[in-house]
């Protein structure tokens, strides 16, 4: 027989710790090593019973019901394996810490778990790291940090996390973010410091969690705020559609968006915004009229719903535009239509790729968002726009209303005023159109007064501004036109509306009108004054038989 002393330095060198009990569950022997199941406690002591709380349970279990199999428990980050081996007088339990096991369970973690020596020489990492990097870990394993293949800004977050948790003794969390051509990772990483049991720093370990996706999650929620209050500030169109592209190429790097809306033929899609895309290829596809076949937008406009197209090249869809979109090096695209409220098209919203790809659920989310989004900012100016036309046009002739022709009548005048510019005001009225309504009957008038409106407009110079006062009288401002010149445009306009071949059902309505103009003077400088004269000069016409232009004297 072996002497205990023998004994205890076998099981001493052996690579487990052991543990020998006798049949009263006394401790007989303890190794060095089985201090790795002790968790930092000191080791019981030879003779004394077995601590209450030193085994786990499963083990205490395999006292009484003993399995020849090994048990894996995990304890403090490690896996242990333990074996307890009934013996005639006791038994004996081995434990010993479970690489392999330890090891698939890293390489396992889908965090990136990376140790550094002091000097920041890595000196372990697990195989996550190649979900993220091309670079083998064995590339990585032995070199330093600045030695290392990863990006400037990368280094630098962990050198400077590394120094700090080096000089405090305390773990550092921080963000990094690793920019791939096709993909950002963003990864909140933190980094612990590992020490001996003299308390000296061994080691520094660094756990990466990849946070890209709730990184997107809480980007996106932040950019579609910010979108949403530029719709609710009525941001111009343009600039939302823009800015909207722009955030979305930010958040699904390596893609190109574009905005198209549909014009009011229903026929064609009219590119609102494209900040990426070639100029010479939003040429090309401004104005495409909506089909089946028409690549990805004209297609989802025509068919109302979303077309995704991975691969351009072998694509039946973009059969005609194959060659346009291999010249601009567009390989994939996916087109959303942007759907009013009552599920009329309004446009497209769509991405393109520069190699055939598919999107991903999360995406299909993001686009099929974003057009709800720019759905929202198109009605939203289409309601604004009605509205101000509401407020400041004319509803039967297109023409400004009174109060917005005042608004901009005045402003003209005091620009011409201060610039010294002549500035004249011709005050309209038809000739008997009493007759006309009783002759014709009101929708008869109401043909008169809109063929008189466009002919007024026709007549004038575009700068030139005409509104309808009211009933059948206009009024037009004519800036940097002196009264002389007015008299000239006024007597053309009263010879275009007499010539005017006005159809109502079958017949011709003759219509004349009288005008009065009045022109800016030093005597006459005001709005008010100048409509008064104007008023009085037509009043003149009037008085005059009608048919007529008439200048207001100037005093
Ligand atoms: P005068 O040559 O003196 O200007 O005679 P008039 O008949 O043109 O003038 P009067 O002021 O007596 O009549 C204007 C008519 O215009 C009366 C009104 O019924 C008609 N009118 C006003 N607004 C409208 C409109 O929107 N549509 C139609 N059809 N008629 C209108
Ligand atoms: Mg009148
Ligand atoms: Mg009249």
């Amino acid at each position: 027989m072996f002497a205990q002393a023998t004994l205890e330095t076998v099981l001493g060198a052996l690579p487990a710790g052991y543990l020998l009990l006798d049949l009263s569950r006394q401790v007989v022997f303890v190794s060095e090593r089985f201090s790795i199941a002790c968790h930092g406690r000191a080791l019981p002591a030879a003779g004394r019973p077995l601590p209450a709380t030193l085994l786990p349970q499963a083990v205490l279990q395999r006292l009484d019901q003993p399995d020849d199999k090994g048990l894996t428990l995990p304890a403090d980050g490690l896996l242990l394996e333990w074996l307890v081996t009934p013996l005639q007088d006791g038994w004996l339990i081995s434990v010993r810490e479970d690489r392999h096991a330890f090891r698939t369970l890293v390489d396992n973690s889908p965090d990136i778990i990376t140790r550094y020596d002091p000097d920041l020489r890595c000196r372990f990492i697990n195989n996550t790291l190649r979900r993220f990097s091309p670079t083998p870990a064995t590339e990585h394993i032995g070199r330093t940090l600045e030695e290392r293949r990863l990006p400037a800004q990368l280094k630098d977050a962990i050198r400077h996390n590394a120094l700090q948790v080096i000089a405090s003794g305390k773990p550092q969390r921080f963000i990094s973010e690793l920019s791939l051509p096709q993909q950002l990772y963003v990864f909140e990483s933190r980094l612990l410091p590992e020490f001996d049991d003299a308390g000296q720093l061994q080691s520094l370990l660094c756990i990466d969690r990849d946070i890209s996706e709730q990184h997107a999650t809480r980007q996106w929620e932040a950019d579609e705020n910010r979108l949403l209050e530029m719709i609710a500030n009525d941001r111009p169109l343009p600039e939302v559609m823009g800015w909207t592209c722009q955030m979305i190429e930010n958040q699904l790097s390596g893609t190109m968006c574009s905005i198209m809306l549909l014009d009011e033929t229903g026929e064609r899609l009219h590119l609102a915004a494209a900040p990426s895309l070639a100029s010479e290829y939003k040429q090309a596809i401004d104005g495409l009229p909506i089909g089946e076949g028409v690549g990805s937008c004209g297609t989802a406009a025509r068919r109302g719903e979303a077309v995704i197209v991975s691969d351009i090249a072998h694509d039946p869809l973009w059969q005609d535009y194959r060659e346009l979109a291999a010249g601009n090096n567009l390989a994939a695209c996916w087109s959303q239509p942007i759907l009013a409220q009552d599920g009329k098209v309004l446009g497209t919203f769509a991405i393109y790729h520069d190699h055939p790809c598919t999107p991903k659920q999360h995406v299909l989310d993001i686009v099929r968002r974003t057009s709800h989004l720019m759905a929202i900012a198109i009605q939203q100016e289409q309601r604004a726009t009605a509205l101000y036309r509401l407020a400041t046009q004319d509803g039967l002739t297109g023409l400004a209303n009174r109060r917005h022709f005042l608004d901009l009548a005045s402003q003209r005048l005091r620009e011409a005023s201060h610039h010294g510019k002549s500035f004249s005001l011709l005050m309209m009225d038809l000739d008997h159109f009493k007759r006309v309504n009783d002759n014709h009957g009101h929708d008869g008038g109401d043909v008169v007064l809109q063929a008189f409106a466009q002919c007024v407009k026709g007549t004038l110079r575009a700068s030139d501004l005409v509104c309808r006062m009211g009933g059948e009288e206009f009024a037009a401002i004519l800036p940097d036109t002196p009264a002389g010149e007015a008299l000239v445009v006024a007597k053309r306009l009263r010879n275009a509306i007499a010539a005017l071949p006005i159809a109502h059902q079958d017949h011709t309505i003759p219509i004349t009108v009288s005008i009065g103009i009045a022109s800016l003077s030093p005597a006459c400088r005001e709005l008010g004054e100048l409509i008064r004269r104007a008023d009085l000069a037509l009043y003149q016409a009037k008085a005059k038989g009608r048919n007529r232009v008439c200048v207001a004297e100037s005093l």
